[in-house]
């Protein structure tokens, strides 16, 4: 008989499961909290710029298999930008750039050899690149687990110019967490993954539509033709089941949704907030608690001219780290991104805006004031989880002492960081694990 999976929670990682599920033969039922499918990676009409804006800037990277199996199962890979290997423009103090554009040659050699033949490094930098990159491939993720970023490069020899030229843009871009804190051991997955694969492995994928175009909605379409119940607006409160054996869900409004298993796709403090409502969770000890998150802040600058491309832009060793430029309809939106960004949640609106007119200033020599046709600022509190070696200890598999409930979410244990790949892959794990009960 087909199984009834119940699904806690409708981003990409509700999203994958639910489809994951309906390829089996199954009939997943989604809760979502909110109105709508998406969570973290979604879009909306801001009424204030008059169109629509992400609910913070995200980038796909070309070695996102998972993803990109999904989003091909969605219809929807034609609403990305993907360049065909590495592309940024690195800015320095007074207009200075370097283009770092990937080599179509064999890795590591396809981003070492740009870096090393144009980039503007030091003699000490050339020589730990060149050695650093040679014993790469060679490296292994667990002799990296107990170390930092910052250890694993004193260790190596780091020598400080590229520490701003590379690591910090590349770590904070993809682990959300500073060098000091951020865990070796996913930095170099990233680099596994990103660098020492392909050429065209290394590229980035732009959203080209919003983010709701590539995943809540055609996944709200999919999911609904293939008779999969998706029940908005729905928040799961406690498990329901009795010795140890879970059997569906009693939502907030009092509701009782049964089936065969449970999937929890929720951030950990939601789960944290579940388990805590439920009898049946019983000692399960997650260690919920000692997970931190880490926020994003997303700068939306609408202008009525442009800014001097290409993008993205990596801004060196400024607080504003990163501008995009929207590939929307919408013409001159530019999207400055903040990673790590805690020094920023307590600041006024006015001081955020002077910060940014006087990084535009530094780097392009354009005084931003007279362009400016509007400004949004979107601050996403617990954009992914923060990623130490500590809490990358912490992280739970997808199976669970309890009978009939399996966990996904981009901050579960998937071996990558908490990332949309992440969670579309422990989608996929969960509904494998339940498979093979
Ligand atoms: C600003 C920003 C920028 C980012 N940039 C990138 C990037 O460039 N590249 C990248 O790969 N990743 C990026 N990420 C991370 C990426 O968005 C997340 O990893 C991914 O979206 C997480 O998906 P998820 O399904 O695991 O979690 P979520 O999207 O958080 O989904 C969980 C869902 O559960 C729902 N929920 C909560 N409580 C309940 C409840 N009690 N009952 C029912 N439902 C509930 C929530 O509403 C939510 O929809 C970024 C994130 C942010 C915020």
């Amino acid at each position: 008989m087909a199984k009834r999976v119940v699904i806690l929670g409708g981003g990409v990682a509700g999203i994958s499961a639910a489809v994951q599920a309906v390829q089996r033969g199954w009939q997943p039922v989604v809760l979502e909290r909110t109105p709508h499918l998406g969570g973290r990676a979604r879009s909306f009409f801001d009424k204030s710029l008059g169109c629509i804006l992400d609910n913070g800037q995200h980038a796909l990277s070309a070695s996102y298999n998972e993803t990109l199996s999904l989003l091909k199962t969605l219809n929807a890979t034609d609403l990305i930008r993907w360049q065909r290997g590495l592309d940024i423009l690195y800015r320095f103090e007074g207009q200075r750039t370097f283009r770092m554009k990937s080599m179509p040659l064999p890795a590591p050699l396809h981003f070492l050899l740009p870096l090393l033949l144009k980039a503007p490094l030091t003699r000490p930098d050339r020589r730990f690149l060149w050695h650093f990159g040679k014993k790469l491939p060679f490296s292994r993720g667990e002799d990296l687990r107990d170390l930092t970023v910052s250890q694993w490069l004193a260790q190596a020899g780091n020598a400080p110019f590229l520490q701003n030229l590379l690591w910090e843009p590349l770590t904070l871009a993809t682990l959300n967490t500073p060098l000091h804190q951020a865990s070796a051991e996913l930095l170099f997955t990233v680099l596994q993954q990103a660098f020492l694969s392909a050429h065209s492995r290394s590229g980035l994928g732009i959203p080209a539509a919003g983010l709701s175009g590539l995943f809540g909605d055609p996944a709200t379409a999919f999911l609904a033709e293939k008779n999969a119940i998706i029940r908005l607006s729905t928040a799961a409160k406690a498990l329901i089941g009795d010795s140890g054996q879970v059997k569906g869900i009693k939502t907030r409004s009092g509701e009782e949704i049964f089936g065969d298993a449970v999937i929890s796709t929720l951030p950990h403090h939601a789960l944290a907030a579940v388990l805590g409502e439920s009898p049946v969770a019983g000692a399960v000890s997650l260690n919920l608690d000692q997970l931190r998150d880490s926020p994003i802040l997303t700068i939306y600058l609408k202008l009525s001219a442009p800014l001097p491309g290409p993008f993205p832009a990596a801004l060196v060793a400024s607080p504003l780290q990163w501008l995009f430029e929207s590939s929307g309809e919408t013409a001159n939106l530019y999207a400055g991104v903040i990673s790590d960004a805690r020094e920023f949640l307590g600041q006024s609106r006015e001081s955020i805006l002077n910060m940014v007119v006087r990084e535009i200033r530094r780097f392009y020599g354009l005084n931003l004031t007279p362009m400016l046709a509007g400004f949004k600022l979107i601050a996403e509190k617990r954009a992914t989880i923060l990623q130490t070696p500590a809490t990358n200890r912490l992280r739970p598999g997808v199976k669970t002492p309890l009978r009939g409930f399996f966990l996904a979410g981009d901050w579960v244990h998937t071996g990558l960081p908490a990332t949309i790949e992440s969670a579309v892959l422990s989608g996929r794990l969960a509904v494998e694990a339940l498979a093979d009960l």
